[in-house]
């Protein structure tokens, strides 16, 4: 790195800090003292580690008011403070196994036990417990007797709120210890169930207050209520997990259990002592084990009442804890591995178009890469100009990312307040990136286009398409190759591919003489793929595989189908689900001389592009079965209004459109017939108004019968 670029990166790395610190001292703010989070954890935990990076890259970064240097939020005005026996920490956290181990390793380095180079780790036991997501409590105990409960605080000091806790079922009043030291300190988590939780938004909600966030924000305000019935009324639980006890202290013999000597030791004695712990916690004999404990909740925990981001693994010998210490702000010898997040801060790296199929051009977003529910993502489609425009995206921008499960990566808002200085807005092309032709917006649509129909990005899209499985369902034509044989021009349109020969496939990259041959017969087999298969292929707007099929059997072939869309386009409408969209997209298509030219070409190569003799066989009983084509009703629209006399309005319809009429809702000079009952209302006097007929029930039977109205 040149000096003038060093200088640059370090002046960059001091503004970067000085915005994380600034955002992330608002948002503990927000979710600490107003439970008002602005964003969401894993964002916040990213964002504060990057900043924890960066101090430990740069230490002239660190300043006082960075959130790293604290526990917490300060303690809230309108309580009174207290200043806690012993500090309450919080955790270190963990992303992943990797770095689960990296803490294992420096727990072995402070506790002198790193092995040889060669050696195996030396397995220490560890305590696996779920890592609630709650409050952290503190209870002090004086002779046995709960004298004050407190929040976590800043860490050295919290909010007291006693009454309130006193009203949490799960919080002993008394130790159930016969003679018990003249402390005990406890530390657990409060929490609210998920059902209660629920119960409590929908009762703001009716009240016109704004819903908590989640259940540790509704857990957080709660607390930190004014009416200790109020808090009771919310039916808080609480979870105890560590335990301090006077260190000179023995118990009486027989008056309980002995002291505990390992944090499993502690939780047992919190049981004996009276306290809820959680049941779902494990001793293990090793990190292997650990790890098995945390993959087996990570699903598991969603069956919960209650919510949970991770596992706090713990070193369980107290004596080995007091060893390992503390770092400024955690135990050295704990960490908290959190769960796979569903959304994460990124950096955008830069803005793409891709050009699809249609010519429809998609933004989208290319980032640092970040792993979310368990994949790695580094790009998310922006969808349109529309979204792009609402998400007001700058150069360098630091973007919150979601993934949930199978569902498509998302950029979801902008962090605008860590936006570079001077930094530009990002806006799609205004020429196509791949073939440089002006991109189009028109008045009312969502897409920008690339309307040149030889661009390459538009090829590719078509061919991908036309040998898709709902098409003609060619097997060994990936992407990659489609690529290939559009960049060296050997594909201009779809029916070069019915040109290639083995020879040439295999001169290819990646393609051996087996798979040329093997591709050749598929394009070779799938000239027999049914005509509504190749109508599909073809990609026509609107034309999706259902409207295929219901179009293909009307039109047997593309010629008959273009005639139609050209001369008769109520003849496309009239086939059942295709409306006047798909009328109007299929004429504009048919009309593309481009368009005109592949159905040439292909049929030149011997393309049918047609229904075959079983399908023409099938469609004409299908046709006699139905009556389209030839029924007495045949080409007649009819208007049904009133009740009639013995058939019901679905079983008249259903007996029209079998006779090859058609139902229509509204009465117009094409209406052929109003069949008319009882109680007929406007409709008859429309009918009479414009001088179409009207039949009653039993004229509508002769007509069905093939007579005359009568
Ligand atoms: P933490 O929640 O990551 O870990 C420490 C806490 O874990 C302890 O204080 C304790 O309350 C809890 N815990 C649960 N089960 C435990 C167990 N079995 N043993 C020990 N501890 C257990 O760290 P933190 O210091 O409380 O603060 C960070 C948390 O607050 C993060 O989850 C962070 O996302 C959230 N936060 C969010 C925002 C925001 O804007 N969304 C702002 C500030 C903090």
């Amino acid at each position: 790195m040149s000096a003038s670029s060093a200088t640059d990166a370090a002046r960059s790395a001091a503004a970067r800090a000085s915005e994380l610190r600034a955002l992330l001292n608002r948002a503990a703010h927000a979710y600490y003292v107003l439970d008002a989070p602005l964003m969401e954890d894993p964002v916040y935990d990213r964002l504060y580690r990057e900043l924890l990076e960066l101090e430990s890259a740069h230490p002239e970064l660190r300043a006082i008011d960075s959130p790293t240097r604290r526990v917490g939020g300060a303690p809230a005005e309108g309580f009174t403070t207290v200043t806690h026996r012993i500090g309450l920490l919080s955790l270190d956290n963990a992303f992943s196994f990797a770095e689960l181990e990296g803490w294992y390793g420096r727990l072995l380095k402070v506790l002198d036990r790193t092995p040889a180079p060669e050696a195996p780790l030396p397995a220490l036991a560890l305590v696996g417990e779920l890592k609630i997501d709650g409050n952290a409590l503190a209870l002090s105990y004086e002779n046995g007797v709960l004298v004050r409960a407190a929040t976590r605080g800043d860490g050295e000091r919290g909010e007291e709120i006693t009454a309130n806790v006193r009203t949490i079922r799960s919080v002993p009043l008394r130790l159930a210890i016969a003679d018990p030291p003249a402390w005990v300190e406890v530390r657990g988590e409060a929490l609210i169930p998920d059902g209660t939780f629920a119960a409590i938004n929908a009762e703001r909600a009716a009240r016109g207050e704004a819903p908590f966030a989640n259940p540790r924000n509704a857990c957080a305000g709660t607390l930190r209520q004014l009416d200790p019935a109020v808090v009771a009324a919310r039916r808080l639980e609480f979870f105890a997990y560590i335990l301090h006890l006077p260190p000179d202290w023995e118990p009486a013999e027989g008056s309980g259990p002995a002291v505990p000597a390992s944090q499993w030791e502690s939780l047992r004695w919190l049981e004996a002592a009276g306290f809820r712990v959680n049941p779902h916690a494990a001793l293990c004999p090793d990190l292997a084990a650990v790890e098995a404990f945390c993959t087996l909740w990570e699903e598991k925990r969603r069956s919960l009442p209650y919510a949970t981001d991770g596992v706090v693994v713990k070193l369980d010998d107290l004596r080995l804890q007091a060893e390992a210490g503390f770092t400024q702000k955690a135990p050295r010898w704990a960490i908290a591995l959190k769960y796979a997040a569903e959304e994460a801060p990124s950096r955008l790296l830069r803005l793409v178009a891709q050009v699809g199929r249609t010519g429809a051009v998609t933004p989208v977003a290319e980032f640092e890469p970040v792993p979310l529910a368990g994949t790695t993502v580094s790009r998310a489609t922006l969808h349109n100009a529309d979204r792009l425009a609402e998400l007001d995206l700058h150069a360098g921008d630091t973007i919150v990312v979601r993934k949930a499960g199978e569902i498509i990566p998302e950029v979801v808002r902008v962090l605008s307040e860590l936006r570079p200085a001077g930094a530009l807005p990002v806006g799609l092309p205004v020429t196509c990136p791949e073939c440089g032709s002006a991109l189009v917006r028109e008045e009312g649509e969502a897409a920008t286009r690339c309307v040149n129909s030889s661009c390459p990005a538009i090829l590719r899209g078509s061919l991908r398409h036309w040998v898709s499985k709902g098409a003609l369902d060619v097997d060994g034509l990936g992407s990659k190759l489609i690529e290939q044989l559009v960049d060296r021009g050997l594909v201009r349109s779809i029916a070069d591919l019915y040109r290639l020969d083995a020879a040439l496939l295999a001169s290819l990259e990646r393609l051996g003489e087996k798979s040329a041959a093997n591709l050749v017969a598929a394009l070779e087999a799938s000239r027999r793929q049914p005509w509504h298969r190749q109508l599909y292929g073809l990609g026509i707007h609107h034309v999706g595989e259902v409207n295929a099929k219901a179009l293909a059997h009307t039109f047997l072939s593309a010629d008959a189908l273009a005639a139609a869309a050209a001369e008769r386009p109520e003849a496309i409408t009239a086939v059942y689900g295709i409306g006047g969209e798909i009328a109007q997209s299929l004429q504009q298509w048919f009309a593309t001389p481009a368009n005109r030219q592949l159905l040439e070409r292909l049929q030149g190569c011997g393309f049918p592009l047609a229904a075959d003799a079983e399908e023409r066989e099938a469609a004409a009983r299908a046709a006699a079965a139905s009556g389209t084509g030839g029924g007495p009703l045949a080409g007649a629209t009819l208007v049904l209004t009133g009740t009639l006399p013995t058939l019901t309005r679905s079983e008249a319809k259903a007996l029209i459109e079998a006779a090859g009429g058609k139902v229509s809702g509204s009465v117009s000079r094409k209406t052929t017939y109003v069949v008319a009952g009882e109680e007929a209302g406007s409709k008859l006097d429309k009918a009479r108004e414009l001088g179409v007929a009207v039949l009653d029930e039993a004229a509508l039977r002769a007509l069905l019968e093939g007579g005359p109205a009568g």
